[in-house]
């Protein structure tokens, strides 16, 4: 059974939730290094498309919120797709539940377990 739009809207809306979350993060992360600030560049890249990030604004995040971002970009990606909610592994529904949990969940309970075993 596909999502109910208003399901998909407020998934996108936590998607985007926490990809500004993510950025907030690295612009305060670089706001205490750097003394005076020099901070709007961070502010830019929250603005720009999705995927046009800037070397310095990746050097500047750790691998996991590096991962966290990818994962919540590729979400969103999915959703513009039309293929948002659909197993990576096996093309099945992924269950709402799970989608609640996790809204960036790219496989199935079953999938991610196999993945994790693997
Ligand atoms: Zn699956």
């Amino acid at each position: 059974m596909p999502l109910r739009a208003a399901v998909l809207e407020r998934l996108k809306e936590r998607l985007l939730e926490k990809r500004r979350a993510l950025i907030n993060t690295v612009r305060e992360k670089r706001a205490n290094n750097l003394e005076g600030g020099g901070g709007d560049g961070t502010q830019d890249i929250a603005d720009q498309a999705t995927t046009a990030y800037t070397k310095e604004f990746l050097l500047s995040i750790s691998d996991a919120e590096r991962q966290q971002l990818k994962q919540v970009d590729a979400a969103l990606e999915k959703m513009r797709q039309k293929t948002y909610g659909q197993c990576e592994r096996c093309g099945e529904p992924i269950s709402e539940k799970r989608l609640e949990a996790l809204p960036f969940a790219r496989f199935c309970i079953a999938c991610q377990e196999e993945e994790e075993r693997s």
